[in-house]
């Protein structure tokens, strides 16, 4: 019998894909959260989900480890999309990828032709890009997370990082200075399983379309 996986990660894209896989048709019978499982069943018998890093989850699809999957648009840009289909904007877990920098921070300045800046950020790819974009030099820095610590003690002048309500900015003594592009959660395809298990697939990508807001 033919079946299907699902990558999702734990949090809030599990929160927010619960009622979009419920109106599929599809409950899982554990809580990523307080379960250690990172194989999770569900109601029905041919569909699993893997729980994996947010960041990981379009590469379990590109090899088809994973026939589908859920990820936010910021990790799709850094991973490339190679292999995947994307059908579907899931208009969940919004935010927004942005440039902030501590309050007070002359960024208007620094941005001026032959300013150089340095950047902290995951997200290196969609960094390099809009500072290519506006002909800004800066060094960029790779970080993993809690990246608005970086200008704090000097290890950065800017961040680019996502933002939903500021707070987290706010708390720091940082602030937006530039709005890069507004992020939610794609579901992506194997392209290889939408040929071969079409069948199996297709219903859910046709329920879960019809569940989005
Ligand atoms: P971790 O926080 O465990 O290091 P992570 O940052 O990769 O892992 P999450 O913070 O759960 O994981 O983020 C997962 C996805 O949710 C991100 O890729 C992004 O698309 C989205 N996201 C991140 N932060 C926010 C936010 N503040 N509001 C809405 N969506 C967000
Ligand atoms: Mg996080």
């Amino acid at each position: 019998m033919s079946s299907i996986t699902l990558a999702l990660s734990k949090g809030r894209i599990f929160e927010e894909t619960l009622p979009l896989l419920a109106a599929a048709g599809i409950e899982p019978t554990d809580n990523p959260e307080s379960s250690r499982k990172l194989i999770i069943g569900t109601n029905r018998p041919d569909v699993r989900l893997v729980i994996v890093r947010a960041t990981d989850v379009p590469t379990y699809v590109q090899y088809g480890a994973a026939d589908l999957g859920i990820a936010g648009k910021d990790v799709l840009l850094e991973h490339g999309g190679a292999g995947l289909y994307q059908p579907l904007d899931l208009n969940i877990a919004r935010c927004r990828l942005c440039v902030a920098v501590p309050r007070g921070f002359d960024y208007a300045a620094a941005s001026k032709p032959g300013g150089r800046i340095r950047v902290a950020t995951k997200y290196i790819n969609s960094a390099k890009a809009h500072f290519a974009a506006k002909g800004m030099h800066v060094d960029l820095i790779k970080l993993y997370g809690s990246m608005e610590l970086a200008p704090l003690v000097g290890l950065a002048d800017a961040i680019v990082d996502l933002v939903s309500t500021g707070g987290t900015l706010r708390a720091n003594n940082l602030e937006e200075v530039e709005d890069i592009m507004p992020i939610s959660s794609r579901l992506v395809v194997n392209q290889a399983s939408l040929k071969l298990k079409r069948e199996l697939i297709q219903p859910v990508l046709d329920a879960i379309a019809g569940a989005v807001k």
